[in-house]
């Protein structure tokens, strides 16, 4: 259950000391009034920009308060209007990257082998991008900078902190050379020197974690990285909640946020979408996202188990863009309707796919975004996990292309299909090279003779596909079953298509010659020996999807939710946890590539009559009705199905389930 506020906005406010009379049209009366008004119920507001300037009457040090600053006590007036409409204002201040700091303390920025400083935006001079080590003198400069705030803005007006850039980065600075070498760590080592950064940021947090709850016991904390995954798992006491940055039309893309959320909300902690009202991200001054887009992006939120958070930038005059207002109130007006049917609630899932993040690093790895693409295409309900969680609550269990061989994994994956378990794994998924492998039942034998062969569909996998070759665009693996079924063929092609044997413009075609298991089935554990969730993250081959759709009708007896809309139509189950009642998030937006640098939705396609048909298990229906009307729509059993029709979606569209007690 969520406590949290749902209808949030990120105010930034990095603002350079060459723009005059900053906040001179502030009008904090008018300020929480636009907000209300959008239905806002908090908003995070700034202490402190990159460019190092303070928007508060600083105390301790009133010489970096915004050269230009018109509107002296701009926060402390946007936290009491704000808190007069009973909306919070979580403060904004900045960790890692800093202007004044970068020009005036060169000494506390992070270097790399090179000796040169850190730029992780790769933006030429001068710019406030140089990550600052946090093994400096620095530390003690953001601890006062915090207690100074602190003390300003007093603790009873906190509701919290929001502290945004703490970046693992491979520093080589004499402090942080000291402290690895004082832990015996090889610091010849690439992969040492960014384990012990990485833990430097944990202890980092957890020192600013005590120093803040001790003196504002009641304050949200959250340390902004820009992406949630299993690498903040050491640090979880330290956060209060987690917030999870994705803007689809900045760098993170549409497919980052499901997949981060889906696995963000196994970790026991509320959490925070965050989207930007921007056409493109942060700092696009003077631009609106198109309002389907953010309607998709917000709603989905709600879909994934969120509250919502919308980006936005403060003019430096003080005043809100009313467009962008009436663009939040549009979103937000609908959040505030549903909110009760979403904050205590929890997603009802059937599978749960391995996180390879947590082998690989770098983020969601593309075999991932794949997966998690094909299940949602499949109306699958799903968790991202890792090797760590519990693996019981799960029906199946999915290993992408690329989860690594680990002793201890395997007999936990053994163990659990031992209670009955299902396993899909792909590829390299916890194989060894010459090794027979017990899960699978066959012997593995590494990389394919062949960069592209090609897969026979039949009558059990690719049961709805013609019977002829169908190229797999991504190298396979070779198995020898032991144990194992043979579910799928390979087709070799007549050779490699390099060298001497150079052939057409792509690979060299089928010789006919069957090749290697493309598919086999040990018990309830599937193997697929090509990379499909790659491939598919590459190019989308619908045979990929209808293969695997087969080998999950294999081990599964029904899915949770089918439906006869279109692969777009994205479905979301929920349980309410007081009244055990089903909600069914639906979605219906269409991603379309329209411009060189960005996805975007521009409109909205209703699907008409779509039926959908859910698991009952032994419940038995009270009612179906429409989300937030209560009306309710004719249903009928069949055996232990539910169907129901809903006659119109128009972008997104809740429907609550009730069971008979
Ligand atoms: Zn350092």
């Amino acid at each position: 259950m969520s406590e949290l506020s749902y209808r949030q906005v990120h105010l930034d406010f990095h603002t350079s000391e060459h723009i005059p009379d900053i906040g001179k049209d502030f009008d904090g009366e008018q300020f929480a009034e636009t907000l209300q008004a959008a239905h806002v119920d908090s908003i995070t507001c700034f202490a402190r920009c990159h460019h190092g300037w303070l928007y508060y009457p600083s105390k301790n040090r009133p010489d970096l308060m915004h050269p230009n600053l018109v509107a002296e006590n701009l926060l402390l007036d946007q936290i009491d209007s704000c808190h007069r409409r009973g909306i919070k204002v979580p403060i904004y201040t900045t960790v890692q990257w800093d202007a004044y700091i970068s020009r005036n303390h060169p000494e506390w920025l992070a270097i790399d082998e090179n000796g040169d400083y850190i730029n992780t935006q790769g933006v030429a001079e001068p710019h406030f991008y140089n990550t600052i080590c946090l093994n400096s003198d620095y530390r003690d400069y953001f601890k006062a900078h915090l207690l100074d705030l602190i003390e300003v803005v007093g603790p009873e007006r906190i509701d919290g902190l929001f502290m945004d850039i703490l970046f693992r980065v491979d520093c080589h600075c004499t402090h942080c050379m000291k402290q690895m070498e004082a832990r015996g760590i090889d610091t010849t080592q690439k992969s040492e020197r960014l384990q012990y950064a990485g833990d430097m940021l944990d202890e980092f947090r957890a020192e600013i974690s005590a120093l803040i709850k001790e003196r504002v016991p009641h304050a949200g904390i959250f340390y902004n990285s820009s992406h949630i995954g299993p690498n903040a798992k050491a640090s979880l006491d330290s956060y209060t909640h987690l917030e999870l940055e994705s803007l689809p039309s900045g760098g993170w893309g549409y497919d980052h946020f499901p997949a981060t959320a889906r696995y963000a909300r196994c970790l026991n902690k509320d959490l925070i979408g965050m989207t930007g009202k921007f056409h493109t991200y942060w700092g696009d001054f003077h631009s609106l996202k198109n309002k389907a887009a953010l309607e998709f992006e917000v709603f989905q939120m709600l879909a994934m188990g969120t509250a919502c958070s919308i980006g936005d930038q403060l003019h430096p005059n003080g005043t809100l863009s009313p467009a962008a207002y009436d663009l939040i109130g549009h979103v937000y007006g609908s959040v505030k309707e549903l909110e009760p049917y979403c904050k205590h609630s929890k997603p009802v899932v059937e599978m749960a796919v391995l996180t390879p993040e947590e082998f690989t690093g770098g983020g969601v790895h593309p075999s991932l975004i794949g997966t998690v693409r094909m299940l949602q295409e499949l109306s699958y309900q799903f968790n991202i996990i890792d090797s760590s969680m519990d693996l019981d609550a799960y029906s199946l269990l999915i290993l992408p292309d690329v989860i690594p061989y680990q002793a201890a994994l395997m007999e936990k994956i053994r163990t659990y299909v031992e209670r009955g378990g299902k396993v899909i794994g792909t590829h390299e998924s916890l194989q060894q090279i010459g090794q027979e492998n017990p899960l699978y039942g066959h012997t593995y034998h590494g990389a394919s003779t062949y960069d592209r062969d090609f897969v026979l569909p039949n009558e059990t996998i690719g049961k709805e596909l013609p019977k002829e070759a169908f190229v797999m665009y991504g190298q396979g693996a070779e198995v020898s079953p032991t144990t194992a079924d043979t579910l799928m063929d390979t087709v070799q092609p007549y050779f490699n298509r390099e060298g001497e044997t150079f052939c057409s413009h792509q690979h060299a075609p089928s010789s006919g010659k069957i090749g290697h298991p493309a598919v086999t089935k040990h018990g309830n554990v599937i193997y697929f020996s090509h990379p499909i969730f790659r491939i598919y993250r590459k190019n989308c081959p619908a045979w990929c999807k209808q293969m695997l759709q087969d080998a999950v009708s294999l081990l599964l007896d029904t899915p949770l939710v089918q439906h006869d809309g279109p692969s777009t139509l994205l479905t979301s189950l929920h349980e309410d946890e007081k009244t055990q009642a089903n909600i069914l998030h639906m979605l219906h937006y269409i991603t379309e590539k329209r411009s060189e640098d960005i996805y975007t939705i521009e409109d909205i396609i209703p699907l008409y009559h779509t039926t959908f048909q859910l698991r009952t298990a032994d419940k038995q229906v009270q009612s179906v009705q429409l989300l937030p009307s209560g009306e309710e729509i004719p249903f009928e059993i069949k055996g232990n199905q539910l169907l129901f029709t809903v006659e119109k979606i128009a972008g997104y569209r809740l429907i609550q389930i009730n069971w008979q007690a």
